[in-house]
């Protein structure tokens, strides 16, 4: 069904209690609606709620309150169809334990064991970047290369979701790029993605949609270029003129670059027409702009 939700929650509350700091609301009443097939991004400052949120949908937290529907089982109550849900999600933790001892060759086999109709493990592997330490321990792996393992074992299982928690913490530049293609060809192979992520740019290159989260609430959900009023405020145009560079904000950036062309008779020194960052867009919401 092409319009089936992939994620349903409604009204979702989860309150940690600690000697040290009493009663904290970590989700203050969550509505989220996730499409299939959409690339989805939970963005939020540190300590906002997102970890909770995933790992609610993930069905290995508890929550207080709400509906939570994740293809459509409520991940608290699967009972017998507990296999046959899992079986059809992946997920990459903020962080994970595996066997050290085991090769990535071995483990990714082995993880391929747990799920009906796996992905090829030896693909999985090239597809990660991680070909040349296929017979290598994992205890031997560098930080980014273990993450690339974690995400190979999130989508070995060839998932109909994907639950990303940060999945890029720790890869190089180069490294980064290569997942975005990955994540791009699952999502044009039908995968749906919920992903966190603490990079504006990866949210911009990869999400259709993200929702802002502040305090376990949501500020606004919108596409990358509209958060914000983004695709509506002014641009910024720069140019230098007489050794010193100028200034202004207009919301009729292609008026005023012909103006400045027709005073210039041609080509203006130096000229940048740019609109507001996501990041920039981010922090102003996050209230630290
Ligand atoms: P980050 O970007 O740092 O990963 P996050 O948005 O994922 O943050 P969460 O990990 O969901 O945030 O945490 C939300 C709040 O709940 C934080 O204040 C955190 O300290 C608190 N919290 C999370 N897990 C627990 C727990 N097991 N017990 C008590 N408090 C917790």
């Amino acid at each position: 069904m092409a319009n089936e939700l992939a994620i349903l929650v409604q009204g979702l509350r989860k309150t940690y209690s600690s000697k040290a700091s009493g009663k904290k609301a970590a989700v203050a009443g969550i509505d989220l609606e996730v499409a299939r097939g959409e690339i989805f991004a939970l963005l939020g400052p540190n300590g906002a709620g997102k970890t909770t949120t995933v790992e609610i949908l993930e069905g290995y937290r508890s929550r207080d309150e709400g509906t939570v529907k994740v293809l459509g089982q409520d991940p608290a109550k699967l009972g017998k169809n507990s296999w046959a849900w899992r079986n059809r999600i992946g997920f990459v933790l903020q962080s994970t334990n595996d066997s050290q001892d085991l090769s990535v060759h071995e483990t990714v086999h082995h993880f391929a064991n747990y799920y009906s109709n796996p992905r090829d493990p030896d693909s999985v592997i090239e597809e990660v970047g991680l070909s040349e330490k296929s017979n290598s321990r994992i205890q031997t792996l560098s930080g980014g290369q273990r993450r690339r393992l974690d995400v190979a074992l999130g989508i070995i299982g060839n998932p109909e979701i994907l639950f990303l928690d940060e999945p890029t913490t720790g890869f190089d530049p180069e490294a980064r790029r290569a997942f975005w293609d990955l994540i791009r060809k699952l999502r044009d192979e039908g995968t749906t993605i919920l992903l966190t992520t603490h990079y504006l740019d990866e949210a911009e290159a990869l999400a259709d949609r993200v929702a802002v989260i502040v305090e376990g609430k949501i500020v606004e959900v919108a596409t990358p270029i509209s958060l914000g009023g983004r695709n509506t405020a002014k641009a910024r145009i720069t140019w230098l003129e007489n050794g010193i560079r100028q200034e202004i904000a207009s919301d009729s950036p292609t008026a005023e670059v012909e103006k400045l062309s027709a005073r210039f008779g041609g080509e203006v020194p130096e000229l940048s027409v740019v609109r507001p960052s996501l990041e920039d867009i981010y922090l102003k919401m996050i209230g630290k702009s």
